[in-house]
């Protein structure tokens, strides 16, 4: 935490009522709402889902060291105790009141597809500079990113924060407390569709960020993507960048080469041309360069950082992560996650190169499109030149088939594994993509270990 709090301003920030005001005075040093993680001198806030009830851990907290407590029930206990309506809300008012006293430079993502991504090539960047904190994994939604803000300490000097979305107002709730100076968009596709209605839906969530971007600061926005008029409009009161490959972008990619072992392309900005190389796979990663190299130029960083932090990049782990199998073969490794459009992506990468398998599993949450995308996959896998295709799980086979005949389709994952290891070798690329419940980077396993 970035500042201590004494209990009265804990009260008073989450709107709350001190229950032994004779404690008003007693400070907390951070913030936990899981006993098992919590150090002493700790607030506990209880948090509750559908299958726990963080109240009932209240006495476990107090043995770990917790110096007080948040509650919205009655409960019986010794420590110093804050009344809420609503602990999750005062976990993010707290989170809140620590990110504005930090002064270091605090920029956010949200978008559909490559906030990760964009993640950590901006923080590759900003940490030639600065002592950086960024959000950890995933840890993105409105338990994660306050927790986030909240994990901020005295040393630190920027933070990359990044924002995910299941439904409507959820980018407003996080990005409140969040105020960034710089708030990136990567774009709005018709991903985890199910809690947004519609893809209108999904476009206005990844705009709630540009309502709560500091007056003086900077939204970058995808110049590509068809939503572009509508989010400029929303941040109509903020300076802006646009980037992209077309000539509407503030931030351009040109010349662009990208191979199996990363990308090269010259970036135009501000009537300068910078070349730049980057260690990761794949178009749409170079687009996820490029809206992170307007963030940090609007930001304020030099090229010469900015040059040496994507070259500086690594790839996250399981997104079109490079590795060989046990007989040689070269996997990209995209098992993390899936849905159409990076699924097309990670095709693409793909392209022109000889042996190509695309081995697939299913992409989860697309509602009523679910058929009609897997299809969409087969066909573009076809037309891209893609040799091989393979596929398992219930919605994979409509891919499989519209692949043509050439293609595989398993029941299940080892009869999958067992094909693969038969039939692929030293020359073979294998791009092995699911959404994450399918498991995908078992296949990934099976093949790096030989059995
Ligand atoms: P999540 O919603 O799971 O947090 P995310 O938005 O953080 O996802 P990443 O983890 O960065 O996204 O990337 C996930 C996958 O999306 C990548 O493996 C890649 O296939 C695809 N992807 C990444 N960036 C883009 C992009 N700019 N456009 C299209 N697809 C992308
Ligand atoms: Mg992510």
């Amino acid at each position: 935490m970035l500042r201590n709090m004494t209990l009265a301003q804990v009260a008073d920030v989450v709107n709350g009522e001190l229950l032994q005001p004779e404690f008003a005075d007693v400070l907390i040093s951070s913030v936990s709402t899981d006993t098992r993680s919590l150090i002493d001198g700790a607030l506990y806030i209880p948090l509750s889902g559908d299958n726990f009830n963080g109240h009932h851990f209240i006495a476990q907290a107090e043995n770990e060291g917790a110096i007080a407590a948040l509650t919205s029930e009655d409960v019986a206990t010794s420590l110093p105790l804050i009344r809420v309506d609503n602990t999750l809300l005062a976990l993010g008012r707290i989170a809140g009141w620590q990110r504005d006293q930090f002064s270091g430079l605090v920029i956010a993502v949200t978008g559909s597809a490559g906030k990760t991504s964009v993640k950590q090539l901006t923080a590759s960047i900003l940490t030639q500079t600065f002592n950086t904190w960024m959000t950890q994994g995933n840890l993105n939604n409105h338990i994660g990113a306050p927790l986030t803000l909240l994990a901020l300490k005295p040393e630190h000097e920027a933070a990359m924060i990044e924002l995910g979305a299941s439904g409507l107002g959820e980018i407003a709730y996080t990005a409140q407390f969040v105020k960034p100076l710089v708030g990136i968009i990567t774009n709005a596709v018709p991903a985890h569709i199910e809690g947004f209605g519609s893809l209108q839906g999904i476009v206005e969530t990844k705009g709630e960020l540009l309502d709560f971007i500091q007056p003086n600061g900077t939204a970058v926005l995808n110049a590509d993507d068809a939503n572009l008029a509508q989010w400029q409009q929303r941040a109509a009161h903020l300076q802006q960048l646009a980037f992209g490959f077309s000539e509407l972008a503030d931030v351009r990619a040109t010349n662009i080469r990208c191979s199996l072992e990363g990308s090269e392309f010259d970036v135009l900005c501000d009537g300068q041309t910078v070349a730049i190389k980057l260690p990761l796979l794949g178009e749409h990663n170079v687009r996820n360069a490029l809206a992170v190299i307007a963030a940090t130029h609007a930001a304020g960083l030099s090229w010469d950082h900015i040059v040496k932090g994507l070259q500086a990049s690594v790839t996250v782990k399981g997104r079109l992560q490079p590795c060989r199998g046990a007989a040689g073969q070269l996997i990209l490794n995209d098992a993390y996650n899936a849905n159409p459009t990076a699924f097309k992506a990670a095709i693409d990468v793909l392209k022109g190169t000889e042996n190509s398998w695309v081995v697939m599993g299913d992409m989860g949450e697309l509602g009523s499109d679910e058929i009609a995308a897997h299809t969409d996959v087969g066909t573009y896998a076809k037309t891209s030149g893609i040799e091989h295709f393979v596929a398992t799980g219930p919605l994979s086979r409509n891919a499989a088939t519209a692949f043509g005949e050439s293609a595989h389709w398993f029941e299940d994952k080892p009869a999958l594994i067992r094909f693969l290891q038969q039939h692929t070798q030293k020359q073979d690329v294998l791009l092995i993509k699911g959404s994450r419940y399918t498991g995908m980077d078992q296949v990934v396993a099976a093949l790096q270990n030989g059995n």
